[in-house]
């Protein structure tokens, strides 16, 4: 079997932050470090779900929508990725939208978005507090960093 990409990245380095994980043609991956790995520092499936719902919907409804793929959680619980087309959206675009996002979600008032029976396949534990601080937590992130810093360190 062939070792996937994500996984000959040195997880033992890694830093909560933004990195480039993979460019596959036009389809771009970036890792949205949220925790150190494998410090037991985990975001709670709570945490995950509920950040996943709001992340998504504010990006899905950004200016440039168009350019986004898919958002999503990791299984390992310390990140999200996020696939965009690049070519409708550079490297310093992806990290000024995901600001924007950021700044947006930590100060959205409204609904939970898709916290129904009929939306969500675990609605009950989405909660919009848990998401509106992530936001915040990782907008702080992001406010310092820049296109040199979305490589991984060897
Ligand atoms: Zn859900």
């Amino acid at each position: 079997m062939e070792r996937i990409a994500s996984f000959t990245v040195d997880h033992t380095k890694l830093r909560p932050g933004l990195y480039l994980s993979r460019v596959d043609g036009d389809i771009v991956t970036y890792d949205l470090r949220f925790k150190r790995p494998n410090t037991g520092d985990l975001l709670s499936n709570a945490q995950l779900h509920s950040a996943e719902h709001l992340f998504a919907t504010l990006l899905r409804n950004s200016e440039r929508k168009d350019a986004v793929v898919y958002f999503g959680p990791m299984g390992c619980q310390t990140g999200f990725y996020l696939l965009v087309d690049g070519s409708k959206l550079s490297h310093q675009e992806v990290i000024w939208l995901l600001r924007q996002v950021c700044d947006q979600g930590a100060l959205y008032a409204g609904p939970m978005p898709g916290k129904s029976e009929r939306e969500c396949g675990n609605y009950r534990n989405l909660d919009l507090d848990l998401a509106r601080e992530l936001c915040a937590y990782y907008g702080k992130l992001l406010s310092t960093w820049t296109v040199d810093k979305l490589a991984y360190e060897t």
